[in-house]
């Protein structure tokens, strides 16, 4: 379980999230609502050791993880895409996700099965077509789906997805959302900010945020 226990975090003087805790239970759909400036944002950010000064608890299976760098919670399994996805525009889709995978030896540290290539297409079929081309020439539904096929293929299995759904056509977010569903069964985490609820049906809980404090769990 992903134990979140009174985080604070600011930018500069201005504070962005007030004492929230919340608990995420291995395997589970999480969603994060709540309007624009609300904290979403920053509570990924946050989790993934982005925000400098952050303070408060958090715990991964029991073991103290604020105190480790970004590098370090990746190295355990945590993956975050945020809004903007930050690919490589000038690389081409399958190097976008082969630079993402981890050496040989690091895999062998790693607990989890190996996610390869292969699955992530599985997952996402319309990047077989596209693999020799450059991720600027992308739409920004493709581009999404290959920003969670490189978060993948770094062998993250904690997934901290910021808004995968926004801004992409109505066909692309059905294939975002049933590769999600497909995500969860077997056996991923994942907490997600989105303001639209798209994602709503297949959620296990929805937080909801609301200037920077945790409103509501149901
Ligand atoms: P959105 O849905 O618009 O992305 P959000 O819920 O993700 O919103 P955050 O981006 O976490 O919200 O923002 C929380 C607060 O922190 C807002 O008041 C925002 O203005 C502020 N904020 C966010 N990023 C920065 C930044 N880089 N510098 C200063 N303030 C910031």
């Amino acid at each position: 379980m992903l134990e979140i226990r009174h985080l604070n975090a600011s930018y500069g003087q201005a504070q962005a999230l007030f004492d929230v805790s919340m608990d995420i239970q291995i395997g589970s759909m999480v969603l994060v609502h709540g309007l624009n400036g609300a904290g979403k944002s920053t509570l990924l950010k946050s989790i993934m050791g982005l925000m400098p000064g952050a303070s408060g608890q958090i715990s991964w299976h029991g073991q103290a993880f604020e105190k480790l760098a970004p590098h370090e919670r990746s190295k355990k399994g945590f993956g975050y895409v945020p809004e903007d996805r930050r690919l490589f525009a000038a690389l081409t889709v399958r190097q976008n996700l082969e630079i993402a995978m981890p050496s040989q030896a690091q895999k062998a540290s790693l607990h989890a099965e190996s996610l390869h290539l292969k699955d992530v297409l599985d997952l996402f079929p319309s990047l077989r077509g596209m693999l020799d081309r450059p991720a600027s020439q992308m739409s920004g539904g493709e581009q999404q789906m290959l920003a969670l096929g490189r978060t993948l293929m770094t062998q993250a299995r904690m997934l901290l997805l910021d808004e995968p759904c926004e801004g992409i056509s109505p066909v692309l977010v059905q294939s975002v959302a049933q590769a999600l569903e497909k995500l969860k069964k077997q056996g991923f985490t994942l907490l997600i900010a989105e303001q639209n609820q798209v994602l709503s049906r297949m959620a296990d809980k929805i937080l909801r945020m609301n200037s920077g404090h945790l409103t509501e769990t149901m």
